[in-house]
């Protein structure tokens, strides 16, 4: 392909910027604006002058906008093509390769009411010391101690991943983040029995675990997908900064370089510079590409947190941006490629569905489209298709 033959210009170097979620609504809060019109961002507008502003649709049709779709499609993967679930690629991230015949559940520790009510998805939010002693026992108990032929697997936390047989997968789950405050909804379909099952076994072993947590909530299965590895589908090698565990395992599944950067987290408090210094380590040490993940707008966007979600644009502007372009006129040609991964409006507190707006810039890249990157300035537009900008970007 034609982007893998520009790709081959070894003095050519890539960066792509995901404020993750950093798309949004006019919002009360903000005088009718959105957290892109108010922010101060003077690197983002004078790279918006020189370069094309347009509008991209991140999440196709029929998929849910989760992080995992959409970052996905900025990878270059149609994700109508490559998801197959979420669980499957967090699976990834801790480094489990599942066989054909095997699928993985996101298991979250919740805590549910003596009324069937969800009280809290995170289960208190548990150390990862003390989450992985009860995933551990759940293990001994319902898994690869027992005959069920299930595994639990420990992650982070409240997000842990169990494995399954295949003819487990067939059940309609719901997100336990999407039944804060309401009656749980049990799963449905011809494997439903079998998961309640599993899920209610857990409560005696999560009350002997001394946690907050009291049950487990199985969903978000699917098979691993097969995906051919970044470099072979673009003919350039790649890495990604992220603190996020699905990100991550969307690098591991497509062998991209993911260095742990001290420092990087999914909150507020992310080292800003530690990322922007990871990537550009990261080509200095003959990567070609380097994608930077951060969280913190699309978190600032779920809490409904208007000012938090500025502060952070305007810290990718001050932290990230006005240091890397030099930084990268310096390393020689460069091209930049900066949009989310979906919108997560102040006023909804949730991911949407909605396209995007997308800046790419640098070497080749004619200046085109609105000179300032805000969601009404490409309004207008015919989106184009997410996974396409990744080969935009290598070929122009
Ligand atoms: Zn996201």
């Amino acid at each position: 392909m034609r982007a893998a033959a520009l790709g081959q210009n070894a003095a050519m170097k890539y960066v792509v910027c995901v404020p993750d979620g950093c798309a949004d609504e006019p919002f009360d809060g903000l005088d009718g604006r959105t957290p892109l019109e108010v922010a101060h961002t003077p690197t983002l507008d004078a790279l918006c002058a020189r370069g094309e502003v347009g509008r991209a649709a991140v999440i196709p049709d029929g998929l849910p906008p989760g992080s995992d779709v959409g970052n996905m499609s900025i990878l270059g993967y149609d994700p109508a093509e490559f998801h197959t679930g979420r669980a499957p690629i967090e699976a990834a991230s801790l480094g489990l390769v599942l066989p054909d015949d095997r699928l993985a559940y996101r298991c979250n520790l919740v805590t549910l009411g003596d009324d069937g009510v969800m009280v809290d998805f995170a289960g208190g939010h548990p150390s990862t010391d003390a989450a992985v002693r009860a995933i551990e026992a759940l293990d001994a108990e319902l898994g690869r101690g027992s005959d069920s032929g299930l595994e639990f697997h420990a992650g982070v936390e409240y997000r842990h991943i169990m494995v399954a047989p295949a003819d487990w997968g067939d059940a309609e789950c719901v997100p336990p983040h999407d039944l804060t405050g309401d009656p749980a909804v049990w799963p449905t379909g011809p494997a439903s029995d079998r998961l309640r099952e599993v899920m209610e076994a857990s409560r005696p072993v999560l009350a002997a675990s001394g946690l907050d947590a009291n049950q487990i909530w199985l969903w978000g299965q699917g098979f691993q997908p097969t995906m051919p590895a970044f470099s072979a589908r673009f003919g350039v090698t790649g890495g990604i900064t992220t603190a996020v565990d699905l990100v991550r395992g969307l690098g591991v599944l497509t062998e991209m370089a993911v260095p742990d950067v001290d420092g990087a987290t999914a909150g507020y408090d992310t080292d800003y510079a530690a990322q922007r210094d990871a990537a550009l380590a990261g080509l200095d040490a003959g990567l070609e590409l380097f994608v930077i993940h951060v969280e913190a707008t699309d978190e600032a966007g779920h809490a409904g947190d208007a000012a938090e979600k500025v502060r952070s644009l305007e810290r990718w502007d001050a932290e990230i941006l006005a240091p890397l372009v030099p930084a990268l006129d310096e390393r020689g040609p460069w091209r930049l490629l900066l949009l989310p991964d979906h919108a997560t409006p102040l006023r909804l507190r949730t991911h949407t569905s909605d396209p995007v707006p997308y800046l790419l810039v640098g070497a080749g890249v004619p200046t085109s489209g609105p000179d300032v990157y805000t969601e009404a300035a490409v309004g207008g537009e015919t989106p184009v298709a997410g996974h396409d900008l990744m080969g935009r970007l290598l070929g122009v």
